[in-house]
């Protein structure tokens, strides 16, 4: 079986040898099972699907969210000598009809759908006259409400799935899930745990930095002037944020393109391609931009916003380097931004658990920024992998500060808020800390409690930033509401006990006298 996967692949592809988890996939999916593949952006998903539809007499039907990769990809088979095409609403109702109909000829080998079609019986009933010995369900994740990316459509490829006389195998593939998102895609999709295959979520080549600095559109211009004959992508979080930068570096004369939903499409694909071409090597967009885009060679994406969970910002920074080499992620943190992605999930979701969900997310995006641990280690482990060891080259790795014990410290910040009463945000409790003279803080009588003035030495912005550090290591718990309440969580209660030590990098550099014993 192997030996003929082999052989499509280089006949077909000419590639010499499977990627790792391509021949685990492939093989899984030939012997009959239904099979879960999770592999990193530009692992090789489509062809762990591909090949066993070269291999399989009937049509691969393929369900993809994303109308502009269908296209892509089905030309990119047929460059290839491979029968496919796809049906979605970007095409009349002829055309439609014409491609059906080639399909009940069996004349494809692979069938791309857009998962909406689904819904319609008719289709399904026109589905039953094609020989289909495969399901591929590609950005899987999408099935589960789990995951950042719901398509309620995904829950009818089950039941369509029953419905086929064919008897379909099923193989889901993704790049993003999380336990839970894993264990949704199996039992939704009848996957049995042990025919999933991951390689693990890690991309080697790239190394993720978190910056504070205080004056963003600095640090941005500075560092697209030093790289600029590299291809580089800046997301920004809105159309007009896209318009500003887009603007700014135009008048210090850098070449820019941008991306956002708000131009034309004709704008878009133009700006688009002048960047996939290489005429311009920045595109400053929203995250409208990159779904589907093949361009290996990026050399960098720099978030110029927080964005608003790990998911999206992994797929995001994942665009960088796919051709393998070195390439940087770096997210420009900046707390005003917070309150601008609390308010944008707090609008859009009508449902409370929902808006619930979504705040936790932001809240461990937020975490991510103020680590002092392996920033690759926090994704890898976000994602499931359990013990990642340190990539050595984020900028946390590279930080070669000392660790310093603030066991006392971190146990009057927590002992403070249990005083409080565990009802209030981060900057009450640097006030009272601080001993500010504020009128809130004597209305409560918070004056009074022993702890108010503990750290008077420090200023309020340096407690706050401890008391981000004390909620990224889970020592403090965030409520997920408008207006954020923070609490003493059982693993800071331990610290109060004197049971378990805090230490963190000292905010300046200890220069350490290296001895000589040589
Ligand atoms: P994904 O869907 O996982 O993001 P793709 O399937 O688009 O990734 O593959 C990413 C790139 O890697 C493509 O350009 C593809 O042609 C290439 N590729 C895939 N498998 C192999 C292989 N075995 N050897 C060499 N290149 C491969
Ligand atoms: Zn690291």
């Amino acid at each position: 079986m192997l030996e003929k996967a082999k052989q499509k692949l280089q006949t077909y592809y000419g590639y010499e040898s499977f990627r790792k988890g391509q021949e685990q996939t492939i093989l899984s999916v030939m012997t009959g099972k239904n099979t879960a593949c999770i592999m990193p952006t530009g692992g090789g998903k489509s062809l762990c699907y591909q090949i066993p539809a070269l291999l399989l007499e009937g049509t691969t039907l393929v369900i993809s969210p994303l109308i502009s990769l269908m296209k892509d990809q089905v030309d990119a088979l047929s460059q290839l000598g491979i029968a496919a095409t796809y049906i979605n609403s970007s095409l009349s109702n002829e055309a439609i009809a014409t491609r059906m109909k080639a399909a009940m000829e069996q004349r494809y080998k692979l069938l791309y759908i857009a998962p909406e079609r689904l819904e319609a019986s008719q289709f399904i009933h026109q589905l039953n006259r094609i020989k289909i010995p495969l399901v591929a369900v590609d950005e899987a994740h999408c099935i589960s409400q789990w995951g950042h990316d719901f398509r309620p459509s995904y829950l009818y490829i089950d039941k369509m799935i029953q419905q086929l006389s064919s008897e379909p195998n099923i193989v889901a593939l993704t790049a993003t899930a999380t336990p839970q998102v894993k264990e949704d895609i199996c039992s939704r999709l009848s996957i049995s745990s042990d025919s999933t295959v991951s390689t693990g979520f890690s991309r080697e080549n790239l190394s993720f930095y978190v910056s504070k600095e205080a004056d963003r559109e600095k640090y941005l211009h500075q560092y697209v002037l030093k790289n600029k004959d590299e291809a580089g992508i800046v997301y920004a979080s809105t159309r007009k944020e896209v318009n500003k930068l887009h603007e700014r570096l135009s008048n210090i004369g850098i070449k820019v393109a941008k991306y956002h939903g708000g131009m034309s499409e004709k704008e878009r694909t133009q700006e688009q391609e002048r960047f996939l071409q290489d005429d311009v090597a920045l595109m400053i967009a929203t995250n409208a931009f990159g779904m589907g885009i093949d361009k290996s060679n990026i050399r960098y994406v720099i978030h110029y916003q927080i964005p608003k969970n790990m998911e999206s910002y992994y797929q995001e920074a994942g665009r960088a380097g796919r051709d393998n080499l070195e390439s940087e992620c770096i997210l420009l943190f900046s707390a005003q931004d917070i309150h601008i992605q609390r308010f944008l999930i707090e609008q859009s979701s009508n449902d409370e658990d929902r808006a619930h969900q979504e705040l936790n997310k932001l809240q461990q995006m937020i975490d991510f920024c103020h680590i002092d641990g392996c920033l690759q280690a926090y994704i890898l482990e976000y994602f499931g992998e359990q013990d990642p060891l340190p990539c050595g080259k984020c900028g946390n790795c590279q930080d070669d500060r000392e660790k310093v014990e603030i066991t006392k410290t971190a146990q009057m910040i927590l002992s403070c808020m249990i005083r409080m009463g565990e009802r209030f945000g981060k900057t009450l409790i640097a006030q009272v800390l601080t001993g500010s003279k504020s009128k809130k803080i004597r209305e409560l009588h918070f004056h009074q409690l022993t702890t108010y003035g503990l750290l008077k030495n420090k200023s309020s912005k340096e407690v706050g930033e401890l008391i981000d550090f004390l909620t990224s290591e889970g020592f403090i718990g965030v409520t997920s509401g408008a207006y954020p309440v923070l609490y003493v969580t059982n693993k800071g209660k331990e610290v109060l006990l004197n049971k378990v030590h805090v230490y963190r990098k000292e905010s300046l550099k200890i220069h350490k006298i290296v001895e000589d014993n040589g």
